[in-house]
């Protein structure tokens, strides 16, 4: 039976539209089209190109002079969570001691809730990323450490129609396991990795001093690729740690955070397909220094940004503060943080569909209240994104 024609739509007026492929526009990377328009059809990018030359569309929709960009892509968060560290962000920025149990606070919290209220938290901060721009979230577990915990808020995540899952049983080692690391290990690269498996297509590890060495962080993503998991590694965060070259050795698709890097590091990330996603929330609200993100794209590293979006160390979900940051902060131009927040968020998320606006790509787009992307650093924690579409429609 033949298939009904499908309805097209144009946007047109758009003053500057970003589409992240050198072959349009000016061929620089972000292959910037001025005077543009765009036309989706059937969820996907069917065209785009200079106003003038825009084909005929069932449907027309003026962008009023404004910026067009590929929607976000947050390539590393923690949602999937319950409970409040108000307190202890507070005492921390104000210089008082908290002794009371960080991370292990978030995990207490997150065992007692309920599904509805994990579902709910899950839902209300996707909702906050998408009025941000946000088209594409990646998030993680790593608050349940057990078998039944793990596994159930990856299938709360697999629910809630989120495709970039991410099994992270291995970001603390639980307080029930505080005598026996090895065996945590071994419960994370078994039970709980055939528990967890089916919901995930990501397996992370927190290779870090006080949390998993190398040993141990190789024995778990080496089992969780052989479940058909892919691995990436939270690496080099708080110190010179072994997180990096083993992100490299494993085939990683990222290693994020690549805080401490020495120039061995930055020659491996450089000579493979590993990506350094770059998390500057997690600097910002910890006051820690910043990664140095010029010496690794001077290297010719793929760089990514994300917000690393969790209740402990970067409670920011929002892509633009992190361009800002990573601009002021981070020497990045305001192209290279755009690109890295776009289409690097998608490679380090292995996928060539999204990330950019080019004819067959997804048709997730962010309609800026400005005329340019560079606004989005040049006048930081102004709200500029005015529309988004996912998948062709429009959201909100
Ligand atoms: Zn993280």
């Amino acid at each position: 039976m033949p298939q009904a024609t499908s309805r097209t739509l144009s946007l047109t007026n758009i003053a500057s539209l970003v589409t992240n492929d050198p072959a349009q526009g000016d061929g620089g990377p972000l292959g910037l089209i001025e005077n543009a328009a765009l036309v989706i059809e059937d969820g996907k990018v069917a065209w785009v190109g200079p106003t003038d030359r825009a084909p005929a569309a069932d449907e027309t929709y003026d962008a009023g002079g404004r910026a067009a960009i590929p929607g976000f892509v947050d390539s590393h968060s923690h949602l999937l969570y319950a409970g409040d560290r108000t307190q202890e962000f507070n005492a921390r920025m104000s210089g008082r001691p908290y002794t009371a149990g960080g991370i292990r606070t978030t995990v207490r919290a997150t065992r007692e809730a309920g599904d509805a209220e994990l579902a709910a938290t899950l839902k209300a901060h996707l909702r906050e990323m998408l009025a941000q721009g946000t088209t594409t979230v990646e998030t993680k577990s790593g608050y349940g450490l057990s078998p039944e915990h793990e596994s159930r808020a990856l299938r709360l995540a697999a629910e809630s129609g989120l495709e970039e899952i991410t099994y992270l049983g291995a970001h603390i080692v639980p307080p029930e396991y505080a005598e026996d690391p090895d065996g945590y290990t071994a419960l994370v690269a078994g039970e709980m990795l055939q528990a967890c498996a089916p919901y995930a297509r990501w397996v992370d590890v927190f290779c870090e001093e006080g949390a998993f060495d190398e040993d141990q962080s190789r024995t778990i993503l080496t089992a969780g690729k052989a479940q058909g998991l892919t691995p990436r590694v939270h690496a080099n965060q708080l110190t010179h740690g072994p997180g990096v070259q083993l992100a490299v050795e494993v085939g990683a698709a990222s290693a994020d955070h690549c805080t401490h890097l020495t120039d061995a590091d930055i020659d491996a990330l450089a000579n493979s397909a590993t990506v350094a996603t770059l998390l500057p929330g997690c600097e910002f609200s910890t006051r820690a220094v910043y990664p140095r993100a010029r010496r690794l794209l001077e290297a010719g590293v793929t760089v990514a940004l994300s917000t690393d979006c969790n209740p402990g160390s970067s409670y920011t979900s929002s892509m633009p503060f992190c361009i800002a940051i990573a601009v002021r902060e981070m020497g990045m131009t305001p192209d290279e943080a755009l690109w890295s927040a776009t289409a690097g968020g998608a490679q380090a998320l292995r996928r060539t569909d999204i990330g950019r606006l080019t004819a067959g790509s997804r048709a997730d787009l962010a309609l800026l209240d400005a005329p340019s992307h560079v606004h989005l650093s040049y006048r930081p924690g102004v709200p500029l994104v005015a529309t988004v579409w996912r998948e062709g429609v429009r959201q909100g």
